[in-house]
């Protein structure tokens, strides 16, 4: 067995257990024309009666032209979600281990080291949304297996810069997870062009913001492949199914609607950090790379009850560190911006 630092920072349970292995394990020639009779499926075809490819070896191919890795860089889940949690039970003893989480940020991570019974120790992002390399670095102890930056961040829609990523990989010895669930709005570099220099760098995407995708559950992951052979080893089998293999193939491969969209997007979120200031009812509007925008109004929840009775479903995030009196705008079609803007001017008083 490899002994690299990056293989030590796996669970030895992990190390040493035997994967499960699939009838699509032992026979792995998926687009072979054989009589397939090992694995109790239904012969007769409906485009789903077979188990998705475990693996999923087509996706990852268009995957790692599109993104500029290899495919066996690639880890796929049921969301970044699933991605998120084979993390904390690759890498964290529950019981012993910690990790550090930069808060204000997405929420699954508390929620999964709590549920994996992984301590998270909170070190706050600075007044501007970004990290405060010096705390992170005091917080570190020997039980520190991982740190979570979301990036661009959820819910403050700041990118933290990539020479900050860069700083923290050359001084923390763990696992750095990189979540770029809104890098395709950003103007910020993406942390994929580091995956070849720092093998204890993950980096989550995913297909539920900019492409359009959510309904159908894909997050993708990316790291070292000795990494990746353990995530795929302790994963559920099928956890991609083919209809999800499907859709996300078919849009990979016909990508100008996508890049519209995102275009339109970001010039919509321009033309509301252009025109809320004129309201009021809101102080202040944090720098975007995402396709959201968080603003600090007077009374949140004045305002969010607001919106609703216009019909218009807002995120309240007040009770997050440093975000009192916050909403969550997420940039919707051109028309839907409009009816916000006019909405916001009939509350503003
Ligand atoms: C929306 C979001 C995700 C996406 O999760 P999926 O399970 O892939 O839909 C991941 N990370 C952050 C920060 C998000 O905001």
């Amino acid at each position: 067995m490899s002994d690299s630092a990056i293989v030590q920072l796996v669970r030895p349970l992990v190390r040493e257990m035997a994967p499960y292995r699939s009838a699509r394990d032992e026979f792995e020639d998926f687009e072979a024309q054989k009589i397939f009779l090992d694995a109790n499926e239904n012969p007769y075809n409906t485009d789903v009666n077979r188990y998705p490819d475990p693996l999923q070896r087509r996706l990852k191919r268009v995957l790692a032209k599109v993104k500029g890795v290899s495919a066996d860089q690639i880890l796929l889940g049921n969301g970044s979600d699933e991605v998120l949690d084979l993390i904390f039970r690759t890498f964290c003893e529950p019981g012993q281990d910690e990790v550090i989480l930069l808060p204000p940020t997405y929420g699954m991570y508390g929620v999964l080291a709590q549920l994996n019974n992984v301590k998270a120790v909170d070190v706050p992002l600075d007044d501007n949304f970004q990290l405060d390399i010096a705390a992170i670095m005091s917080s570190v102890n020997e039980n520190t297996k991982a740190v979570f930056v979301c990036s661009p961040n959820n819910p403050s829609g700041n990118a933290i810069p990539f020479e900050q990523i860069e700083i923290l990989l050359k001084r923390f010895k763990g696992l750095i997870v990189v979540d770029e669930a809104y890098i395709d709005f950003s103007e910020q570099r993406s942390a994929l062009s580091l995956l070849e220099t720092y093998p204890k760098l993950m980096i989550c995407q995913t297909l539920s913001k900019a492409y359009g995708l959510a309904g159908i559950r894909l997050g993708i992951g990316f790291a070292n492949p000795e990494i990746i052979d353990f995530f795929n080893k302790i994963k559920p089998p099928y956890n991609v199914n083919i209809l999800t293999q499907k859709t996300a193939l078919a849009s990979l491969n016909a990508p100008t609607v996508v890049e519209r969209q995102v275009k339109t997007l970001i010039e919509e979120r321009q033309k509301m950090e252009r025109e809320l200031p004129a309201f009021g009812f809101i102080n202040k509007i944090y720098p975007s790379d995402a396709n959201f925008l968080l603003i600090q109004v007077d009374y949140a929840q004045k305002r969010y009850d607001q919106f609703l009775e216009q019909g218009i479903v807002v995120r309240n995030r007040s009770s997050l560190l440093g975000c009192e009196n916050t909403l969550r705008i997420t940039i919707g079609t051109i028309e839907e911006n409009i009816t916000f803007i006019n909405v916001c001017k009939s509350i503003d008083q």
